[in-house]
């Protein structure tokens, strides 16, 4: 592929300086199909010089006060927002995803991650208990761990990317970061702001590169003693393999097939525009996206039609256009995964209502080569079917209709996924007792990802071990000493 002249070249962050590298790889604009920047293709080396600087600057990072780390990760959000225009722009452009999405999303999102530990890392209390009969009293201690490996995807970049560092640093360990090779940018921009913030050098270094290389190599290395990833559920598969000899403590938010239940009581006014936005808000591209509509079969046909119709006024087009609700899927070949998924569910004998392959898209000229795709609304699809059983991680939703709440049940849960659920009732009773029973680590019921982050976030069965929030954080990003005192 041939190079443009402006082309973005990106180094490693390491040891507070940016530092070039031996090989790139290209990374694209997913809305035009050219390659927009180059990515260090980082490895051992790389890594070996991160952990090293990571190592050197934990000493005195972690015996700074809260409050003094406090200070600076609020400094770092301020920085953040002023630049927020820019970061959105950076990010739409590397991810595909509409600029309206980033500006409101995304960028907040990332700037609130540094602000929301900087104020809950000052609240944190330990235990105590006493035991008079011998004349003990037990406390606990929290210490920061160390060298924090954090790994993150490419869906929602600088976004999970910061939900990982702000915890890690504001409970005083210091961090090699691995951004996804295919959206680096904002993790790069951000690198800028570190020193003006005042995090000291070494405290926070970003290696980009493959998971293969870099990923692994971070992985795999013996002064990293905690690994925080957001990806596939395949991948964490081997990053489990690849750190059992180490015994790592792992924190691993995985993929969702997440299913919403609509029962015959719900209002629909409400349930559809969010449903629907549920399913493609970033081109489906997010973990809590729904991917499964069970629908009661009394309001079955009313609902498809009404959501159909909401579906189509989504605008699908060129990123940089404020009033484009569907941007470009992340890569070629993923949009062709996408899909192959439609392909096989009408092979199934599913019908497809709306877009890929009944819908025509019209794109603008310099769009002709980017990854889109129009949101796509399949019915009649089997409960086995792969389109009901893969994360599908698409503009695509199945809609399928179900009799009793025992059996919805029993089917939402059919997967052997856990991420999120949606449930829709005006039943107050009925929402209780089926978010009790669904297995799945979110359930929210009559709205879609509305976060308190102080909160459990996370997945169970293959969408996860572990949790991340105010309370969980800390304690995955601190080690516990139990002390006894016996006077
Ligand atoms: P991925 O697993 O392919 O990659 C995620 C990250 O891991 C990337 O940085 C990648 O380079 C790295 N990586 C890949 N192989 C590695 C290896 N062997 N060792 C170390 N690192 C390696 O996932 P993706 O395609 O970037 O992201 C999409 C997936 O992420 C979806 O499954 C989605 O559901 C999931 N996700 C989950 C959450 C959540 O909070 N549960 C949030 C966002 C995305």
């Amino acid at each position: 592929m041939a190079h443009s002249k402006a082309l973005l070249v990106l180094e490693n962050f390491i040891d507070g300086k940016f530092v070039p590298c031996c090989s790139y790889i290209d990374s694209y604009n997913p809305s035009t199909g050219d390659v927009y920047c180059r990515v260090p293709d980082s490895g051992k080396e790389e890594v070996e010089a991160a952990v090293k600087a990571a190592k050197d600057a934990f000493p005195i990072w972690s015996s700074k006060s809260p409050l003094e780390r406090s200070q600076i990760l609020n400094k770092l959000a301020d920085l953040i927002e002023h630049d927020l225009e820019a970061f959105a722009q950076a990010e739409s452009k590397d991810q595909g995803k509409a600029i309206t999405f980033a500006r409101t999303v995304d960028i907040p999102r990332a700037a609130y991650n540094f602000r929301f530990f900087a104020s809950s890392i000052l609240h944190h209390t330990t235990e105590c208990t006493e035991m008079a009969t011998m004349g003990c009293v037990h406390y606990t201690s929290r210490a920061p761990v160390g060298v924090a490996g954090l790994i993150s995807p490419w869906n929602l970049p600088l976004y999970l990317l910061t939900w990982k560092i702000a915890p890690a640093i504001a409970c005083g360990n210091t961090v090699v970061a691995k951004p996804s090779e295919m959206t680096s940018v904002t993790a790069w921009m951000m690198c800028k702001l570190l020193e003006k913030a005042g995090v000291p050098h070494g405290v926070v270094n970003v290696v980009f590169g493959t998971g293969a290389k870099a990923g692994e190599a971070l992985v795999c290395h013996p002064d990293v003693p905690l690994i925080s990833f957001t990806g596939s559920t395949l991948t964490a598969q081997r990053i489990m393999e690849k750190s059992a000899p180490h015994c790592k403590r792992l924190s691993l938010e995985l993929g969702g097939k997440n299913p919403a239940i609509v029962f015959d009581d719900a209002d629909l006014t409400q349930c559809i525009p969010t449903t629907v936005r549920s399913s493609f808000a970033n081109q489906g591209e997010i973990c809590l996206c729904t991917s499964r509509i069970f629908v009661q079969r009394g309001i079955y046909s009313e609902f498809l039609k009404r959501f159909v119709a909401e579906a189509k006024k989504w605008k699908v087009g060129n990123p940089a256009d404020p009033t484009v609700d569907v941007g470009a899927l992340i890569s070629k070949e993923h949009l062709e995964k996408v899909r192959s998924y439609v392909k096989k569910a009408q092979a199934e004998g599913a019908r497809v209502l709306c877009g890929e392959g009944v819908n025509s898209l019209a794109l603008p000229t310099g769009n002709q080569k980017g990854y889109f795709m129009l949101p796509t609304v399949i019915a009649e699809v089997k409960d086995e079917s792969c389109c009901m059983q893969e994360e599908v991680f698409g503009p695509v939703t199945c809609v399928v209709a179900f009799d009793t709440e025992e059996e919805v049940i029993e089917r939402a849960n059919g997967v052997k996924y856990g991420l999120a659920a949606t449930v829709w009732s005006s039943n107050v009773g009925r929402v209780h007792r089926v978010a009790q029973r669904l297995q799945s680590g979110l359930v929210w019921t009559n709205c879609w990802l509305v976060r308190d982050l102080n909160l459990p976030f996370g997945g169970m069965k293959a969408s996860g071990i572990g949790r991340e929030g105010a309370k969980d954080s800390y304690e995955f990003f601190t080690e516990v000493k139990t002390i006894t005192i016996k006077h």
